[in-house]
């Protein structure tokens, strides 16, 4: 009999890692939880640790850490507690683990995956904005560890499994055309644009089809996520940002698709549930069971396409522009779309302000190449800075 995969999940408290371990829960002959992350759900991580076992926890802070170590010893729990991102690169590259999900949100995620890419670790990559901010070296470090790198997010994970085994020798070479990007549309894909002024950070967290963290969330209703995602999607096939076209698409039951130049086009459907595509990347290049229910085709009768609206979406046109710039720029977009989507959040600014916001700090600063890892986050830094000064001018 096999061994069991020893797997880290970083991010575990969240949407992606609680679905991480609901699928890890299925199969216990094949994978054993080896760390699990959180950052303020600590009371949820405690009792993710007694019910996972993992060897290691990590918490931001020594004083956390110190109560979370009181309380799984009085639960029983041999569970050891580390501190802090030092904490979570060492969960990342720990000899014994096979597997890490990076399913941290936002920039504070980068460092850590990093560290598992470094180690060789299969990657199960959730945490876009750690590839739309290092893109280049990020995939360097994968080319360099020989890490295998797969695809959590649905539509990149479908992605993948349409392209050839062999894709990685360019998409010209294996025939591929064009990657058709679908969206929902987000909850206001038909709401007045009039209206957008007003709508609360309830509303832009209500998603019609995907149940998220706040702020995936907000970046649907914005349609930022489609852009972080057109940057991803180049990293990880190697396409230019004109091979990639955006189709919305309301009911979220094809996660995406490729044009092959002999006029065949690939599609993988499913249930809008994160549990296929984890189930997909934990399992790859064999198939387990998810938890998700059978698609019903009959009860969902059509599906429906439409071209994607810049005016009512200003955040997908920046996020072009930053992909065709490159350089600094990705993760320029990035750092100022997490503080204006925290500010808005925060009910310090109105929905429309989030693409202001992103678009002055772009414009402000221009783009450079960076050939260091040092450069992105300088880059990260500048745009915080900037985009801090926007709320500081506004009074917000
Ligand atoms: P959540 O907000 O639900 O979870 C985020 C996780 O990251 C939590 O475990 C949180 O800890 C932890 N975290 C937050 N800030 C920090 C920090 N500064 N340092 C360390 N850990 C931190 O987000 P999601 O699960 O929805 O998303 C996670 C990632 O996956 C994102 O990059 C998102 O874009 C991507 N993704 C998500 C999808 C989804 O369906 N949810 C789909 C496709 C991609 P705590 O909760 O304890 O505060
Ligand atoms: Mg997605």
């Amino acid at each position: 009999m096999r061994r069991a995969q020893q797997i880290t999940v970083l991010g575990a408290t969240g949407s992606i890692g609680l679905s991480t371990l609901d699928v890890i829960a299925r199969h216990p002959d094949r994978y054993q939880v080896f760390a699990l992350t959180g950052f303020s759900r600590l009371a949820e991580l405690l009792a993710l640790c007694v019910r996972h076992t993992p060897r290691f926890a990590v918490v931001p802070e020594a004083a956390a850490a110190r109560r979370l170590q009181e309380d799984l010893q009085a639960a029983g729990s041999a569970t050891r507690v580390l501190v802090g991102e030092q904490g979570l690169c060492e969960v990342a590259a720990a000899p014994e683990v096979d597997a890490v999900m990076a399913a941290i949100v936002g920039a504070a995620g980068l460092r850590p995956t990093l560290a598992a890419v470094e180690a060789g670790k299969k990657i199960l990559l959730a945490n876009k904005e750690a590839l739309v901010m290092s893109g280049a070296l990020f995939m360097q470090a994968v080319g360099k560890s020989g890490s295998v790198l797969l695809p959590i997010d649905s539509e990149h994970n479908a992605i993948f499994q349409c392209m050839p085994a062999d894709f990685a020798r360019g998409l010209s070479q294996v025939g591929v055309r064009r990657i058709l990007l679908t969206a929902s549309g987000g909850p206001f894909r038909q709401t007045p644009l009039a209206e957008l002024e007003h709508v609360s950070p309830e509303q832009a967290c209500a998603h019609p089809n995907w149940s998220m963290g706040r702020k995936i969330s907000v970046d649907s209703a914005s349609m930022m996520n489609k852009g972080l995602e057109l940057i991803e999607a180049c990293w990880l096939f190697d396409a230019e940002p004109s091979q990639v076209e955006v189709v919305v698409h309301p009911q979220s039951v094809i996660h995406s698709l490729v044009d092959y130049v002999d006029g065949s086009v690939l599609a993988q459907l499913g249930n809008p549930d994160m549990r296929t595509p984890i189930a997909n990347a934990l399992a790859w290049p064999e198939r387990i069971d998810s938890g998700v229910a059978p698609l019903d085709l009959f009860a969902i009768a059509r599906l429906d396409f439409q071209a994607p609206d810049e005016q009512r979406f200003p955040c997908l046109r920046l996020a072009r522009q930053a992909a065709e710039a490159g350089g600094s720029a990705p993760a320029m977009l990035n750092a100022a779309n997490e503080v204006a989507v925290s500010a808005f959040l925060e009910r310090r600014i109105r929905y429309p302000e989030i693409a202001s916001i992103i678009d002055e700090v772009l414009s402000r600063e221009p783009t450079v190449v960076v050939n260091e890892l040092d450069a992105v986050f300088a880059a990260d830094v500048q745009a915080r800075f900037l985009a801090e000064q926007w709320l500081q001018r506004n009074g917000r």
